[in-house]
């Protein structure tokens, strides 16, 4: 196994084990304690000493990561790297059961950011996320995760004999055609809480103690290698946690350099970033400045780094797809396996600018890894990321790049296997200087 391979498959097991963001963080949090990284309490008064290894977490579901730099902090710097840890999904309704046809129980659901509905439908589903039970302390409740790794649910498809029209494209109804099936109503589901007892077993907890959850649909069935030369990655949530996976390994691989390297993975990104959790919020900045202050510097300090430091924002790309090419520009068409795509637009929903490209293409040159760009076709308005909301926290250059994949927001989308050495090399090396 070639070792390009070996490391897209480790991506594999990582997005296998976080089937939420609450998981994301967990499995990071995992890697990095591993790696002799230390956590960090918000609450508590930090001390950090140079060359230290610190993460520190928000709300179970976001993460920053750092290496304090040896240099004085005020002349060397931050140098980061930004991505998220949520995907599309449908998320699990208060009291979610619902029966039909007197005999059917479904959970009743919303959709959680911009999934593609009909790629959801007939395909083993599994629960996970997060419950809340009662603790001593009324304001500070406790949390556990959770993760029924059991397909107990599947949204069924309509037949093609009742809709002879299906393949003309079909409109789904996130409220009526939606919902996942879980079981036949039975004994104990007549006493009510079904879903909760079953997550209290598997958690061992008594049901009556969980007061409230945070619950999640994915797709139970684990990414894959595919192609006739395992060239490709089929997994669900590739966008974000392959730019959250590369960047965390980046981050472990390179030793304590001049400048304080950090490594953030935000939540929900799919809807906005707009929580204490996402990146339209005071985490990122507040982490950096408690890290000047932490050396005995002040505000002053701060901004001073600020202008020494250079932001990655890592979400995914478009790959031309093979079957409808005539979505991308003209000129600039990213492939899968040939290297991360840096993303600009005239109306800056990426933050790329010639200054911000120039550094990363240098960084690539240097890293001997092979970069593409993309611009959308004029016609058509693309996404956003995380790049433009953190700049304007931050004052800070930044540049938005990913590694191309087609089939964004799928339950499962394809990357390729070599782009994910590719990106990961690159980060190190912007990590090294
Ligand atoms: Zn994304």
């Amino acid at each position: 196994m070639t070792k390009e391979l070996k490391f897209a498959q480790q991506l594999i097991d990582f997005i296998y084990e976080s089937p939420t963001a609450f998981h994301a963080v967990s499995t990071v949090k995992n890697m990095l304690t591993n790696c002799g990284f230390r956590e960090l309490k918000e609450a508590s008064k930090w001390n950090l000493e140079k060359g230290g290894k610190f993460f520190v977490t928000k709300n179970d579901s976001a993460i920053a990561a750092f290496i304090l730099g040896m240099g004085n902090i005020e002349e060397c710097g931050f140098k980061i790297i930004g991505a998220h840890t949520d995907s599309p999904t449908f998320r699990i309704k208060p009291s979610p059961e619902m029966a039909s046809e007197g005999s059917y129980i479904r959970l009743n659901t919303e959709v959680y950011g911009g999934p593609i509905l009909n790629t959801w439908l007939d395909r083993p589903l599994g629960v996970a996320g997060r419950i809340t039970v009662r603790s001593e302390d009324i304001l500070f409740p406790e949390t556990r995760l959770v993760n029924i790794k059991e397909p107990i649910l599947i949204i069924p498809n309509l037949a093609i004999h009742m809709n002879r029209e299906i393949n003309k494209g079909v409109e789904l109804n996130e409220q009526k055609d939606m919902l996942p099936l879980m079981a036949h109503i039975n004994e104990s589901f007549e006493k009510g809480n079904y879903l909760l007892n079953a997550i209290a077993e598997e958690l061992n907890v008594d049901a009556s103690t969980i007061i409230d959850f945070d619950l999640f649909l994915y797709e139970y069935e684990k990414g894959s290698i595919i192609g006739l030369n395992n060239e490709f990655i089929s997994s669900g949530r590739l966008d974000d946690l392959a730019m959250v996976h590369a960047g965390i390994e980046a981050l472990i691989r390179v030793p304590a350099v001049e400048a304080t390297n950090v490594m953030i993975a935000f939540d929900n990104e799919e809807v906005g970033s707009r929580t204490k959790q996402g990146g339209d919020s005071q985490f990122l900045s507040n982490v950096l400045e408690r890290i000047v202050i932490s050396h005995g510097k002040g505000r002053e300090d701060f901004f001073r780094a600020l202008a020494k430091s250079f932001m990655i924002s890592a979400d995914l790309a478009h790959a031309v797809h093979p079957n409808i090419g005539d979505k991308h520009d003209p000129v600039h068409r990213p492939f899968l396996n040939k290297g991360p795509v840096i993303k600009i637009s005239a109306n800056q929903s990426y933050t790329t600018d010639s200054n911000s490209d120039a550094v990363y293409e240098e960084i690539c040159k240097k890293a001997n890894v092979p970069v593409q760009k993309f611009v959308n076709r004029s016609d058509l308005k693309g996404g956003s990321t995380i790049g433009p909301i953190s700049s304007t926290h931050l004052d800070i250059r930044s540049v938005d790049l990913g590694n191309p994949i087609l089939a964004m927001h799928s339950v499962r989308e394809l990357a390729g296997v070599l782009d994910h050495t590719f990106i990961t090399t690159s980060f190190e090396e912007f990590y090294k200087l």
